[in-house]
């Protein structure tokens, strides 16, 4: 039998009874162990994440099946074969800690490989797109996704009032609205890496790359009846079936595969390469394939894995670096101070989030700093002459080319914000379509006319057919 103790590891004699004056008597102070216990209680919950804070999360390996080692020298991607241990958390975005999993939302797909060279976080989503294409827009677009300020509830009107505002969001919202915006589970989405990264090789030579993950287990989708009847009965669906997956042995699987646009290609793409709401096509970029993703072991402790488990796209790896996408280098900057608010500043040293290798910095103390990084030489300044950890050039990066003014500059002028929508629109069966049309009348409820009227206008651009949809499905 293990001894019960205190956090001082003070033997516990009694975890039944509170030490009073009196058989009958109110409750001494000196009972220790019960004000710890309650003080513990009270401080059980850490802040939910404001964005993803409902998710589910398990541990696997990235196998590398084929050689992609002329793009990148990455050491994850060093040789075929190679297996690199690896944290995957799923998530629905909206939704607070007890939402429902089964809600039409995209899908968050994090992933922390622990390589030998440090973590690599890839930050996706099951969407190759997102909403907007400036960090400006990111606060006020997710105040639209989360609850009103005055009623508490999700309010349709104010997605729709941004949305219709914002045609750089018709790209995402188009997909939403898709059969692919209420998935069964999380073993049937793809996850996508949605920005563009770089990739540099041997020679330091760098390439503009995009992440695909494509599920093993089929797309698979739920109509919103459908869904409601899940809701019903289970609102831990994905949860469960992810769970229940993994300790069944049934280990859900992803081929990852990337596309590469080289630098001069970018200079020629007639689209921003960097430009989030927009994806490359499949026919100029093919698809090349790199590895096998699997998820083969379920956390022990959701607290302590999937609650704490921190990704940040700052997280890049020699061979891997992000790009000038503007919502990248934004989301580098809000990840880990999200993390820092709301896990601690050392949210890194925690075995969740610690990487493989060993850290050598000279950031010194802070709340809960249990590390040991000063402890060879003492020296907690940079240079010193005792032997501390030093920088090393190889790692630098090949600088990247920038041209024009630093200004504000109007990223919607002359970007078309219909084409890729409608080539979506146009991939769609009719049954899709139909879909797709009585998706977003219902999301439409309660939203007032100038608003709906507004988004038509959008709709009309992408195709007369898409406005004509939405007309009839609203009736
Ligand atoms: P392709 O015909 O080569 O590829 C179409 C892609 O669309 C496939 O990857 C397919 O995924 C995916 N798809 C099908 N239905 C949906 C849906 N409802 N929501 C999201 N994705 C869906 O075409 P292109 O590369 O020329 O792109 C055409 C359009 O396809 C784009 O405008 C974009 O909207 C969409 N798309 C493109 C992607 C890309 O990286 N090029 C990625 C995802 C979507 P799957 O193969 O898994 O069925």
């Amino acid at each position: 039998m293990k001894q019960l103790t205190s956090t001082a590891g003070n033997p516990i004699g009694d975890n039944q009874n509170s030490l009073t004056a009196g058989e009958n008597g109110p409750v001494l102070m000196q009972d220790y162990y019960l004000i710890e216990k309650l003080a513990h209680q009270n401080r059980e919950r850490i802040p939910e994440r404001a964005v993803h804070a409902k998710g589910s999360a398990a541990h696997g390996k990235l196998t590398i099946t084929h050689d992609i080692t002329q793009y990148t020298k990455a050491d994850i991607f060093s040789e075929v074969g190679k297996e690199t241990p690896l944290f995957l958390r799923f998530s629905t975005v909206a939704g607070e800690k007890g939402a429902a999993d089964a809600e039409r939302d995209v899908r968050g797909f994090a992933i922390k490989f622990y390589t030998q060279e440090g973590n690599w976080d890839l930050v996706g989503n099951n969407t190759p797109v997102f909403f907007i294409g400036d960090p400006y827009k990111f606060p006020d677009f997710i105040h639209t996704q989360k609850r009103d300020p005055k009623t508490n509830m999700r309010s349709n009107s104010a997605m729709w009032d941004f949305w219709s505002k914002h045609p750089e969001s018709l790209h995402q919202t188009t997909i939403l609205f898709s059969d692919r915006g209420l998935p069964t589970s999380y073993r049937h989405i793809n996850g996508y890496g949605s920005h563009t990264y770089s990739f540099i090789n041997h020679n330091n030579e760098r390439f503009w790359i995009k992440f695909h993950f494509k599920t093993q287990q089929g797309i698979k989708t739920m109509t919103n009846e459908e869904a409601g009847a899940v809701i019903a009965k289970d609102r831990e669906s994905a949860q469960r079936d992810l769970y229940e997956a993994i300790e069944n042995g049934n280990y859900p699987k992803w081929d990852m595969k990337i596309q590469i646009m080289t630098q001069e290609q970018a200079q020629n793409h007639a689209d921003n390469p960097f430009d989030v709401t927009k994806v490359w096509s499949h026919k100029d970029f093919p698809l090349i394939d790199v590895g096998v993703l699997e998820l083969n072991k379920n956390p022990n402790n959701y607290f302590n894995e999937v609650e704490q488990a921190s990704f940040s796209p700052s997280n890049t790896v020699p061979g891997i670096g992000l790009s000038p996408d503007k919502m990248l280098q934004a989301r580098a900057f809000s990840y880990p101070d999200a993390h820092r608010y709301r896990v601690g500043t050392h949210y890194e040293m925690l075995p969740i989030n610690r990487p493989l290798n060993e850290v050598a910095n000279y950031h010194a103390d802070g709340a809960m700093n249990f590390g040991d990084i000063h402890k060879e030489n003492g020296v907690n300044y940079e240079p010193n002459s005792f032997g501390g950890p030093k920088e090393n050039h190889i790692y630098d990066e090949p600088a990247i080319e920038l041209h024009g003014d630093a200004t504000r500059y109007d990223r919607t002028l002359n970007n078309d914000y219909f084409k890729q929508p409608r080539d979506l629109f146009h991939l769609m069966s009719k049954e899709q379509k139909q879909q797709l049309f009585c998706n977003i009348a219902a999301s439409m409820e309660g939203v007032q006319q100038s608003i709906i009227d507004e988004q038509m206008k959008l709709y009309e651009q992408v195709s007369p057919e898409y406005a004509k949809g939405v007309k009839e499905a609203l009736g």
